[in-house]
This record gives C-alpha cells, sequence and structure tokens, in this order.
C-alpha cells in the first residue's frame, strides 16, 4: 500500500491531523493501536482551548460541541474558605468550552468515516522505517499477517507510551521531566457540578478540583498520595476528602451520587526535542506530557496538529520544505510556555510533601495576588484560555 502521510495513533492528534489532511485532499492512512470502542472508552481532559474549538469547527466536527459543550467565561479559585473568580472572558475576549475528549474523538472519527478516510484499528507492532531518508515506510501486523506502507511522511500521534519517540536512534532526543511526588484520584459521577464553572481549590488537606462534563455530569479529583490504592477509596470517602477541601458554599451545595469512574493519574511534565526527525514528526503527547493542573494537554496536541498541517499543506501545495522544517521550534515554543503554565499552576495549588508554613504562605500571598492584581489575573487567564498559535 502507498500514502503521502501515515499517521501512528487514532487518539486527538491522530484524528485531527488526519482529517485536516484529508479535507486538503492529503491522502493518509492512521494505524491505531487499540480498537475502536477501546479508544472512545478512555477518560481523560475536558476543557478546549478556542483554537482546538476553531481546529474541530474548520475540519467539520464541531456541530455536536456547539450543541452540547458548555462555553465557559471564568473559573475560581477556592483558598481560605471563599471562591475567587477569575472573569477570564472580561480579562482575554476568550472563553473555554467545556467538552469531553471521548466526545471530540468520537465526532472526530464520525467525521473520518463520512469522508471516507481510512483508519486500521488492532494494528500491532507498528515500525516507523527508513524515516531518516527520502523514502520511508511504516510495518504492522493485522489479524495474523504483516503489512508495510510506503509512504512521505510518518506522522507519531502517539501518546506518551507509544513507538515513534522510541523508534529514534539514540542521542537523536534531548528529554526532559519533572515528576510531582502526588497523583490526582478522580472520579466520574451523574451529579450535578457543585458550580457552573470550574473550581480549583488550595486547602490545607490538598489540592481539589471540580471540573465537569456536562450540567448533569460531575468530573472531581483530589490529591492524593502516589501509593493510594483506589480500593480503599469508597465513593463516601471520596466525597468527604472533597468536602473537606472546599468552601462551605460548595461543600454544602454537593450533589453526590455513585460513581462509574474512578482513577488515580501520576503528574508528570515531559518535552522531548526535538519534535522532527528526518521524515518522522513527534506529535502531541507522544512529544510532551503536561500536569493536567492547566488544563493544557489536550490543547497543546491541537497547537502541534495546526503547526504540522501547515508545513505539510505548504509541502505539497507550494513544494516548499520551509514549513515542515520549522515545525519542531514553532511548536516547541508553545508547549515551553504550556508547560510553565501548568507547572506554576501545580506549585500554586498542591501540597508538597516539604510543604512547611513558609511555603503555605507564599502560595497564599501568590493567590492573594492573582486574584488582587488586574495583571495578574490577566495574565493567568491569558494562559488558561490559550496563547495564540
Ligand atoms: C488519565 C489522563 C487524564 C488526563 N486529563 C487531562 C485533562 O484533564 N486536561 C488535559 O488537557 N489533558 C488531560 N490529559 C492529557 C490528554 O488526554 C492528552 O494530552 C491527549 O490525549 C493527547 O492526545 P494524543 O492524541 O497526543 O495522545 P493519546 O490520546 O494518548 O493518543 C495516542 C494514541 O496512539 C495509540 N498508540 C499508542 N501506541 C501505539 C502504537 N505502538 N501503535 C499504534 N497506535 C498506538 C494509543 O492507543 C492512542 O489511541 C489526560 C491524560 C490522561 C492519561
Amino acid at each position: 500500500m502507498r500514502t503521502q502521510v501515515v499517521i501512528i495513533g487514532s487518539g486527538p492528534s491522530g484524528l485531527l491531523l488526519g482529517q485536516l489532511l484529508t479535507n486538503a485532499g492529503i491522502d493518509n492512512v492512521i494505524l491505531e493501536r487499540a480498537s475502536r470502542d477501546y479508544v472512545l472508552g478512555r477518560v481523560r481532559a475536558g476543557v478546549l482551548e478556542e483554537g482546538m474549538v476553531d481546529l474541530l469547527d474548520r475540519v467539520g466536527a464541531g456541530e455536536r460541541m456547539h450543541a452540547e459543550g458548555l462555553p465557559h467565561q471564568g473559573i475560581s479559585l477556592a483558598f481560605d474558605g471563599r471562591d475567587h473568580r477569575i472573569d477570564l472572558h472580561a480579562l482575554t475576549g476568550k472563553r473555554v468550552m467545556v467538552y469531553g475528549q471521548t466526545e471530540v474523538t468520537r465526532d472526530l472519527m464520525d467525521r473520518r468515516e463520512q469522508t471516507g478516510a481510512t483508519s486500521l484499528y488492532q494494528a500491532t507492532e507498528v515500525a516507523p522505517c527508513d524515516f531518516a531518508g527520502e523514502r520511508p515506510y511504516v510495518t504492522y501486523r493485522k489479524d495474523g499477517v504483516s503489512h508495510r506502507i510506503d509512504c512521505d511522511f510518518i506522522a507519531g500521534c502517539d501518546g506518551f507510551h507509544g513507538i515513534s519517540r522510541k523508534s529514534l536512534p539514540d542521542g537523536a532526543l534531548q528529554t526532559f521531566e519533572k515528576v510531582y511526588p502526588f497523583g490526582w484520584l478522580g472520579i466520574l459521577a451523574d451529579v450535578p457540578p457543585v458550580s457552573h464553572e470550574l473550581v480549583y481549590a488550595n486547602h490545607p488537606r490538598g489540592f481539589a478540583l471540580c471540573s465537569m462534563r456536562s450540567t448533569t455530569r460531575s468530573r472531581y479529583y483530589i490529591q492524593c498520595a502516589l501509593d493510594e490504592r483506589i480500593d480503599d477509596w469508597s465513593d463516601d470517602r471520596f466525597y468527604d476528602e472533597l468536602r473537606a477541601r472546599l468552601p462551605a458554599e460548595h461543600a454544602q451545595a454537593m450533589v453526590t451520587g455513585p460513581s462509574f469512574e474512578k482513577s488515580i493519574a501520576p503528574l508528570r511534565s515531559f518535552v522531548a526535542e526535538p519534535m522532527r526527525f528526518g521524515r518522522l514528526f513527534l506529535v502531541g503527547d507522544a512529544a510532551h506530557i503536561v500536569p493536567p493542573t492547566g488544563a493544557k494537554g489536550l490543547n497543546l496536541a491541537a497547537s502541534d496538529v495546526h503547526y504540522l498541517f501547515e508545513g505539510l499543506n505548504e509541502f505539497y501545495r507550494d513544494r516548499t520544505k520551509a514549513g515542515i522544517e520549522a515545525y519542531s521550534d514553532r511548536a516547541l515554543k508553545r508547549i515551553w510556555k504550556a508547560e510553565r503554565f501548568s507547572w506554576s499552576m501545580t506549585m500554586l495549588l498542591h501540597r508538597f510533601p516539604g510543604t512547611g508554613a513558609f511555603e503555605q504562605k507564599i502560595q497564599h500571598a501568590e493567590l492573594d495576588y492573582l486574584i488582587g492584581s488586574t495583571s495578574a489575573s490577566a495574565a493567568l487567564a491569558e494562559n488558561y484560555v490559550g496563547l495564540p498559535y
């Protein structure tokens, strides 16, 4: 088989890139290790920047998001027993859209099916080959049979644990990493959220986040130790701990109900540079991870896709390599700013093992400054809604 671009991974990066290419008449094939249902069953991000919303509209996958998603104009920082609203829209003129990653993925998969582009699920032993030269190809196995696809380019959209980054020769990448000494215990439950906007809470017992997927489905998180066991956290224990970390107005208003998803996610900052090696590109989580405190992971995947699509489109349309050669530098500039923001929100809102009275006072001083200074609120808001592409 031959195509122009082989995309490894059918997560949001792979699907969005595939759709932009298909719409531009650039032939592409997506190879995905898991089944379609498995990919759709993963509960992950839920806050979309306007850049991501625009890209979904542009590829024709935004209709359901506009009908069912929740545009948010602000967030709350909760500390010292009170809620302090940051008015994102007043400060930046922009909003964020609350719409689950699962729904984004479903909409992109449906759109891909409508346009007849090829996705091969349950493709195992996927291997990008000869990408340092002019004639790369990808091999894989499906239903016990080995296959090969020849192509012009390979897009590694296969997440943090994928094969693309691991296929690069030793020494090709420089990596930067920070692992945080705690995780987030999260639940999903069909109960109305405590607030119509997200609440980020700094509390002596640890961080908490009240997020949502809809007006009837809540996504709640509490900071936890990395060695916590899910089985030790009944729903009642989770809600008691969450209430203890929230201002009284939210704790009292909280509606509880059985969770249908409960998981612990470790927190990590990670960047691999550069994001291009010959004709192989790393995109999204394959190249970088942020702690979810800034709601940036999915949105960074979208900006990578934007830069890569521009480069590939210019290559096929104008026969210039300038865009693909600039891809890594352009993407990394934005990535490092989002890494900084996600790290700073994580440092500001969590209890670290070494957090003593002094560090708590510093956190409070910074929170107080953020809500009291228009410039500081605007800087937070500008980063939260997403820096321009
Ligand atoms: C538990 C969790 C919670 C998160 N919460 C948030 C959040 O609240 N906010 C936020 O902004 N971000 C969050 N994120 C991050 C966000 O989900 C990711 O940034 C986003 O999924 C990145 O998209 P991607 O397409 O680059 O990678 P992925 O979504 O990881 O997709 C990669 C795809 O590649 C496939 N694949 C992997 N290896 C291979 C292979 N060898 N061959 C073929 N296919 C392969 C995988 O099966 C997968 O479908 C969370 C992530 C996790 C794990």
